[in-house]
């Protein structure tokens, strides 16, 4: 029987929640579930969250009766909270985060670099916003409590599965002993030391770096802004690396390298946290302010990935299916792209709208994006932990250069996540005009976001389906000396492109058509953006009306034309259904 821990988990500033376990006595004999989630960390709620959106059902099983232990991730980046804006929780993490968009590197008591993450007019979000991994859990909680379409099982731990050809049997250990359950699609979002992965005999491949970082989290009130805090080779931890983040109810994180030789024991005892931490504080100015600890873990840094995301019926996201260095924040950051993108490619499969090839895309992409991931987290991991002898002389070269020589700064740069373009997908259309754009988001690419007239943003209206962007050019005569469009002018959205919209539509489709440029009426559309200032025209390098973006229910671009034509738009969105 599995018991799940009854006490709320210890915490100065987060009080946990202990929800009942579900137990199956309760409950009606179920019917085969459509998908089973394992797991009710980030990936696992995500996903949920995403499938619900296409109106698919699932059960998320969680083998704990609260949220995680700790503050774990801490750091969100734009991209993350235009994806959780997607499934309604970005307003309240941007109430209660952090936004911050500068970074400093120090080595020797100087400020060697300064980091400053791009931002403008046209983003909705800050490049980082710093909130604990509880809340942000507890956010997607509630968003999924809210959701008739999912349910939430606390305390159903599982502990086998077997797979069939058109489904998979899940043994569930529960406080009342185990139970059954069958489900068409099983999602593996159960963390880093996923059981399913290890039940299904899959090898995880890439590096582990040797040598621990001890995170802490302390509560202390520092006068310190919300930025990123990095110390090379600081006396008194010398050769090593210190992190410092500001994160919200007074509480900071330090991060620092243990020693060669010292266990992860030695270095959790009370005494040494004690003994480090001060000398990190009076390192920066502030011995003698009072602080308490609220939590503290080890970690190491691995760049691993499962080469394939897909094993039959179950499928890997997060954590379960990758293991990421925590330097440039990958780890639920990228885990939120994996969901994202995962719930569209499965929804589609489960509504039978495309077949279940379409599933091999959702793999292809996202091993890509996370090798690719990988081979940058690795150079961010070899600079701040260096891994051996011949990295060492090479940092530190850099670290003594870089007292002189401004030349060498930028590679303190330490390359934080962002979003993977699918140049190679196999859903970007062959026949469009991509090559021929000056501008905008290409092949793959996630949308670039605009603030629009009427102070909302691009993104707000975009998402849930594929999003055809038709710019239309009726203008008013006011905007006739701005950049607006051409004045052959088309005022809506041609019949042959709505009749061919209609076909995929009665194929149950997810697609809208969201005209953009005119301040009236665009028949036919389903949604109308105004651009009088052609803003978003030409963050798209449109020249002309008549040209149109094909973007996919993750926002990403498949397509792009000067001037769309019935023919390239019938055979691109064909081609994502015959995937
Ligand atoms: C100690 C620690 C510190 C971290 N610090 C950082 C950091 O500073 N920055 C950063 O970016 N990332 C950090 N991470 C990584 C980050 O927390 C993860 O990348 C992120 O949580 C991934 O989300 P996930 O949903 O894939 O997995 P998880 O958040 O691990 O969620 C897994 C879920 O599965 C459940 N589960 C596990 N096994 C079973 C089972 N058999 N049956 C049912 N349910 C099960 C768990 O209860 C949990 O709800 C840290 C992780 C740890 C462990």
């Amino acid at each position: 029987m599995h018991f799940p821990e009854k006490s709320p988990r210890p915490s100065i500033y987060y009080k946990y929640q202990v929800f009942d376990p579900w137990l199956a006595s309760e409950h009606a004999p179920q019917s085969r579930q459509v998908v089973t989630i394992v797991g009710a960390g980030p990936a696992g709620l995500v996903t949920a969250l995403e499938l619900a959106r296409f109106g698919v059902q699932s059960v998320v099983l969680n083998s704990e009766l609260q949220v995680s232990q700790g503050s774990r991730a801490i750091v969100f980046t734009r991209r993350s909270m235009e994806i959780l804006q997607q499934v309604g929780v970005a307003d309240q993490v941007l109430e209660n985060g952090l936004p911050w968009r500068f970074g400093n590197s120090y080595y020797r008591g100087q400020r060697v670099f300064r980091m400053e993450a791009p931002q403008d007019e046209d983003d909705r979000y800050p490049p980082m916003t710093n909130i604990q991994q509880q809340y942000l859990e507890e956010y997607l909680l509630h968003a999924c409590q809210a959701n008739p379409l999912i349910e939430l099982r606390w305390g159903n731990k599982v502990v086998g599965v077997q797979q069939h050809t058109d489904f998979a049997n899940v043994q569930v250990d529960t406080p009342e002993g185990p139970y059954q359950l069958e489900t068409q699609w099983l999602i593996a979002a159960d963390g880093g030391r996923s059981e399913i992965r290890s039940a299904m005999g899959l090898k995880l491949e890439g590096a582990s770096y040797e040598g621990f970082f001890v995170i802490a989290d302390i509560k202390i009130d520092l006068p310190y802004p919300t930025e990123r805090l990095a110390f090379f080779d600081p006396d008194w931890n010398r050769g090593n690396t210190i992190l410092m983040h500001r994160e919200p109810h007074g509480i900071w994180r330090i991060d620092y390298q243990l020693p060669p030789g010292e266990t992860p024991e030695q270095a959790l005892e009370p005494a040494s946290l004690k003994e480090r931490i001060n000398a990190q504080l009076a390192m920066i100015g502030h011995a003698g302010i009072p602080w308490e600890m609220d939590w503290s873990s080890v970690y190491s840094a691995r760049t691993l990935t499962l080469p394939d995301y897909q094993h039959g019926r179950t499928l890997f996201v997060g954590d379960a299916a990758h293991l990421l260095p925590i330097f440039g924040v990958r780890g639920a950051n990228t885990a939120f792209q994996d969901a994202q993108s995962l719930g569209w490619h499965l929804a589609m499969v489960c509504k039978g709208i495309a077949s279940e090839k379409l599933l091999r895309n959702f793999s292809t992409e996202r091993v890509t994006a996370v090798r690719e991931i990988i081979t940058e987290s690795g150079k961010s991991t070899r600079f701040m932990a260096p891994p051996s002898r011949g990295f060492r002389l090479l940092r530190d070269a850099v670290l003594s250069l870089s007292l002189t020589q401004a030349f060498v700064r930028p590679l303190y740069h330490w390359r934080t996540s962002r979003p993977h373009e699918y140049t190679h997908s196999v859903l970007n259309s062959p026949d469009d005009d991509n090559a021929l754009f000056e501008s905008g988001p290409s092949h793959g690419a996630p949308p670039q976001n605009v603030r629009l007239s009427n102070g909302d943003f691009l993104l707000d209206h975009l998402g849930g389906g594929f999003d055809l962007l038709y710019f239309v050019g009726a203008y008013s005569t006011s905007a006739k000396n701005t950049k607006a469009f051409d004045t052959h002018q088309l005022k809506s959205i041609p019949p042959e492109l709505l009749s061919v919209i209609r076909v995929f539509k009665n194929k149950d489709l997810p697609i809208r058509v969201i005209a953009i440029g005119t301040s009236r009426s665009a028949e036919g559309a389903d949604l109308q953006i105004e651009d009088p200032m052609g803003r978003v025209k030409s963050r798209y390098g449109i020249t002309k009306s008549g040209g149109a973006y094909l973007l996919r229910p993750d926002q990403h671009i498949c397509a792009r034309w000067l001037q769309l034509d019935a023919m390239r738009l019938h055979s691109t969105l064909q081609a994502v259904l015959d995937q």
